[in-house]
């Protein structure tokens, strides 16, 4: 794996080669955005959602965090990172699809699922336990069926917990507003790190099928 100084010298052939190939898109984007599309996926360093789609820069508006949930609508004071960039996407940028893409093997499902880490202190995974938290009533029903362990468990959890963060995206009112008069589209998405397979939430039905 590589280190920072690597990462670097990887910006140095972006800048010799990409960059110099696409000079006048990113003179174009150094006005301003206009993606259609947003993407809330995993902090995960498998799962870049800008990969996965093989699109280019400017094309897709991402929020990344610990298993690429939505919080509910909330104006309790605080600092509501995914909150400002739902908002930003959805009334500013006006994106006409939002994508919860959750991802196979996700640390944060798995935590949300044990509650290993429920009790621990911030800086101890109390952080972690704090916000895998909001998955708990989506967890119960699993913990039930299948036990918070194994990967049939950690499976549901993670195909659950994209549901429960699309309910969450319908409590912004502005959210569910656009939604309802037909100008945004909600969609849940799960992609297998093992097989590279993306499957996509059928809504009415609740099942998850592989993407054409
Ligand atoms: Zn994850």
């Amino acid at each position: 794996m590589k280190n920072f100084s690597q990462l670097v010298e990887g910006y140095g052939r972006f800048r010799s080669t990409d960059w110099q190939q696409q000079r006048d898109r990113w003179a174009t984007l150094a006005e301003g955005q206009s993606p259609k599309v947003m993407v809330i996926a995993c902090s995960d360093s498998r799962v870049d959602p800008a990969q996965i789609f093989d699109v280019d820069p400017g094309e897709i508006f991402v929020v990344r965090n610990v298993a690429a949930m939505v919080p509910p609508y909330e104006t309790t004071p605080g600092h509501h990172g995914v909150s400002a960039a739902v908002e930003f996407a959805v009334q500013f940028l006006k994106v006409s699809e939002v994508v919860i893409m959750g991802h196979g093997m996700c640390g944060g499902c798995q935590a949300a699922l044990t509650q290993d880490l429920h009790g621990n202190d911030p800086g101890a995974g109390g952080f972690v336990a704090d916000w895998v938290g909001m998955l708990d009533e989506a967890r119960e029903p699993v913990a039930r069926e299948l036990g918070t362990t194994g990967r049939e468990a950690e499976l549901a959890m993670e195909l659950a917990a994209v549901k429960a963060s699309l309910a969450n995206l319908r409590s912004f009112p502005f959210v569910k507003d656009r939604e309802d008069k037909g100008e945004l589209v909600l969609r849940g998405a799960h992609f297998a790190i093992s097989d590279g397979i993306l499957r996509l939430l059928d809504e009415d039905s609740g099942e998850f099928s592989p993407a054409d």
